[in-house]
């Protein structure tokens, strides 16, 4: 058996782990043993009487900011021996994180996250420790733990045997460079909207040339970076 996907999280908010990621596929895949979590409290690496982890912007300013050296500790004790996994801190400023990403991570042994609080993490940790800055969206979360999770069930899906076999993620969002077509199901009328004829024709290649077509609209439409991206690949292959 090939070792679980091994993630490591160090956080404020140790005991809110797994939350969300217990649940459905993810969650039977962690019982299951296919990925594996552990949790580093950062407050055990505070210092001083009340174990503080925080402190004021060097240069003034709001907030507070997360000290390199209780971080670098936190860093250091989550970190295996020849750690092969690579080490993420969750950050707004960070490069954005792509489903090419999320399967890069998600083939590999698994990751350490570093989730930031306050204003976020003194820079020294992020050079010294070689953290590298993800993003989950342009966006200012009040921490990055909801990112670490959004990383993490993104990741965990893709792992071999947690999806089942009928659940493909072939042709889902990002996969293709275009977002998903639309979805329906029963009841046939719903409040007057009916389910579109070449749904429920049975012909497949007419339900597949559908489904490009609304993908291809719904990505024109909402996501022009990644249209345009489609293009460009299309006139470098010659295909136009
Ligand atoms: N002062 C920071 C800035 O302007 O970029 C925002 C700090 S935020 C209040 C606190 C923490 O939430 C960050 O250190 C990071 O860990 C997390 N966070 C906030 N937005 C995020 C995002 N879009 N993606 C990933 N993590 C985020």
């Amino acid at each position: 058996m090939t070792a679980p996907w091994h993630v490591s999280v160090i956080t404020l908010h140790p005991d809110r782990f797994p939350g969300i990621l217990a649940a459905s596929l993810v969650g039977k895949a962690l019982e299951s043993g296919l990925w594996r979590l552990e949790t580093y409290d950062l407050r055990a690496f505070g210092r001083g009487r009340h174990n503080s982890v925080d402190d004021t912007p060097a240069g003034g300013g709001p907030g507070m900011v997360l000290r390199a050296d209780v971080l670098a500790d936190a860093v250091d004790a989550a970190t295996l021996p020849d750690d092969p996994r690579p080490r993420l801190c969750l950050s707004a400023r960070g490069r954005p994180l792509t489903q090419a990403r999320v399967h890069k991570l998600a083939e590999g042994p698994g990751v350490l996250l570093v989730c930031g609080r306050f204003e976020g993490i003194d820079q020294r940790v992020i050079d010294t420790r070689g953290l590298d800055e993800v993003s989950i969206g342009d966006f200012v979360l009040a921490g990055g733990e909801v990112a670490a999770m959004a990383l993490m069930e993104a990741c965990v899906r893709l792992l071999p045997g947690v999806m089942g076999a009928d659940a493909s993620g072939d042709e889902e969002s990002f996969e293709a460079g275009l977002l998903e077509y639309p979805h329906y199901t029963r009841p046939q009328d719903f409040e007057g909207q009916t389910i579109p004829d070449v749904l429920t024709s049975g012909d497949h290649a007419a339900v597949a040339r559908w489904r490009r077509d609304e993908a291809e609209k719904l990505t024109r439409e909402r996501r022009p970076d990644l249209w345009a991206a489609q293009e460009e690949l299309r006139d470098s292959k010659g295909d136009k």
